[in-house]
């Protein structure tokens, strides 16, 4: 019969020596020794040894042979020392173990398609299928966990600063954040359809015209786009808005949430988190997500390299390129031909042609393809490059959109392949400045972020000439460890200025009343100038628990084709379902 639990699995010490408990949970290990059976029991709290031997009642000995891994076991006994040489240091209650007096199986299982020890080396698809098992190995738990006292510290910041939490709607209209919309069939309006939010973007937006002044929400978004490994089809952000933002308002409250999640889940002070442009940050890293963990800073050398006649070079200058290179210390005599050339495979992908490597003798000269392309005079060069006898600088040119991304990855992975990241360190920093629009595919311009993204207000006049690349916004985002953890800006609180920037966007009239009609009304009602952010919480989970996948750090986690292998989603539906949504199948 089910009873109470007076302790936790983890929680017996020495200090329980000798008290009658009552402990449940899974059979993490169990030893069948004929006369004597141990069983270690566990729960989402710890371990503990229950040792069922002559001490125990005989009926208690029959049912601990039926006992398998992972059953569900209650057991009702006595805390006692373990004999010196049985000792577990690696058990948290590894001084002492339970002697039951009574022992139920609560549930059995079925044979397990994997071995729950091994830490998940059983292939990913089926750990997914079968999630619950997946989760219940504490290595997954612990990341749950530590995703909760982030979520709390995240909560307890913002509530402390005057925010509250409001649910804006999951059945909405499009938001813009760049991506394709995951659309929900309307059975009472035949031919329409809802989408599931990007963002809460424009309801934050209304939710200060309406005088809310601090709100936020940890939310679900919903993007449909080609997933990669650090991408999920939902995800979750800490979203937040402020009105009578400046900038800098925005970023300290960030600052404060962000700081509050590594203190609670690590006892890592995040310290002052410097600010880049975003020009600064790809002129010195090529990212604008840059990593400072380590330097081996991108160091620009057309100036040095303007006379070359070396083809490659020459070649880039002349039609518009640039020459950008970075020095690894010491990297000329361990870097082999064979890792050379797959440096030069890896910057290939990101289209540039080639890596221009040297290596600094210890005479001062350079070999390989840049001992040729600086000619006698490599000293200029390594100058700039801070580059001395023994080391290797790894240079590139061509187009600045190959160049910075190429060799700025390139920096990335030579820091990671040489060990210069130190583990367990975080750096953070801004990236403030960002151009208000890019270039699309098609040559059209687009949002850097999204269209409601506020502008330096002396640019307002560029917005419609030909100078409109130049307008800079008042974007700003938050990088830890080279990874985007947030963004957001200063939005857009007069109505004529939101027309304008969506005109520039080569959005008409008509389309702007249609899709952003409200929220043009809503800012030609009183808007109060208001900024925010998103917070990717599980990208910061990621970071907090030193996961490698997003999927370890989601519950129920979607695969790169956008499945849940569990629930079997997505799933077929009917003819007759189709039919209520006036929705027939192409198929
Ligand atoms: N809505 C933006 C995003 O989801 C964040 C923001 O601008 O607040 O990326």
């Amino acid at each position: 019969m089910l009873v109470e639990r007076t302790h936790t699995c983890g929680e017996p010490r020495i200090s329980h020596i000798g008290q009658e408990v009552v402990v449940q949970g899974w059979a993490a290990a169990v030893r069948d020794r004929g006369g004597v059976v141990f069983i270690v029991l566990r729960d989402r709290f710890g371990t503990v040894q229950v040792t069922v031997d002559e001490r125990c009642p005989d009926v208690v000995r029959e049912t601990s042979h039926r006992v398998h891994l992972e059953y569900v076991v209650q057991v009702k006994g006595q805390v006692v020392a373990r004999a010196p040489n049985a000792v577990n240091r690696d058990m948290d209650t590894g001084e002492i173990e339970v002697i039951p007096m009574a022992l139920e199986v609560l549930s059995g299982t079925r044979p397990l398609p994997f071995a729950l020890d091994d830490r998940g080396e059983a292939h990913e698809d089926t750990r997914l299928r079968y999630r619950y098992l997946d989760l219940r190995r504490p290595f997954l738990q612990d990341k749950l966990v530590k995703r909760h006292q982030a979520a709390q510290a995240a909560r307890r910041s913002l509530d402390a600063q005057d925010f509250v939490e409001i649910e804006t709607p999951c059945l909405t209209r499009a938001t813009p954040e760049g991506a394709r919309d995951y659309l929900v069939p309307s059975r009472v309006h035949p031919g329409h359809f809802y989408a599931l939010p990007q963002s809460p973007q424009i309801f934050k937006q209304i939710l200060m015209v309406a005088g809310m002044d601090r709100y936020f929400q940890i939310c679900r978004c919903f993007r449909d786009e080609d997933l990669r490994a650090d991408r999920q089809p939902e995800f979750t952000q800490i979203d937040l808005e402020v009105s009578f933002a400046t900038r800098e308002l925005v970023m300290r409250i960030t600052e404060g949430v962000v700081g509050a999640m590594w203190k609670e889940v690590l006892g890592y002070d995040i310290g002052e988190v410097p600010v880049l442009s975003y020009h600064e940050a790809l002129r010195r890293f090529g990212l604008d997500a840059p990593d400072l963990r380590f330097g081996m800073e991108l160091v620009e050398l057309a100036e040095m390299l303007g006379e070359t006649e070396f083809v490659p070079i020459r070649r880039a200058l002349d039609s518009g390129g640039i020459v950008k290179g970075f020095t690894v210390k010491g990297g000329a005599g361990d870097t082999s031909r064979k890792v050379l050339d797959q440096y030069t495979g890896f910057v290939r992908t990101y289209g540039l042609g080639g890596l221009l490597w040297g290596k600094v003798q210890l005479d001062g000269t350079l070999t390989g393809p840049m001992g040729k392309a600086v000619g006698g005079a490599p000293q200029a060069v390594l100058e700039a490059l801070d580059a001395g006898p023994g080391d290797l600088v790894l240079v590139a040119a061509g187009e600045a959109a190959h160049v910075n991304p190429g060799l700025g990855r390139l920096r990335v992975e030579v820091a990671g392949q040489r060990g210069l990241i130190e583990p367990g360190t975080f750096e953070f920093c801004w990236v403030v400045d960002f151009p208000l629009f890019e270039k699309d595919d098609e040559g059209g311009w687009t949002p850097m972020h999204h269209p409601f993204t506020n502008l330096y207000p002396e640019h307002l006049d560029l917005l419609g000439t030909e100078r409109v690349g130049e307008v800079l916004s008042l974007a700003y985002d938050i990088v830890c460890n080279g990874t985007e953890i947030g963004g957001g800006s200063i939005r857009i609180h007069r109505e004529d200025v939101q027309q304008k920037v969506f005109t520039a966007l080569g959005i008409g009239p008509e389309e702007q009343q249609e899709k952003f009609g409200f929220l043009l009304e809503a800012l030609a009602h009183g808007a109060p100038p208001h900024g925010g952010l998103a917070i990717g919480f599980d990208r910061c989970v990621m970071l907090l628990t030193g996961a490698d996948s997003l999927r370890d750090v989601i519950a129920f986690p979607k695969t790169t084709s956008g499945q849940d292998l569990m629930s079997g989603a997505p799933g077929e539906v009917t003819a007759a379902e189709l039919a209520d949504l006036h929705i027939a199948s192409t198929l």
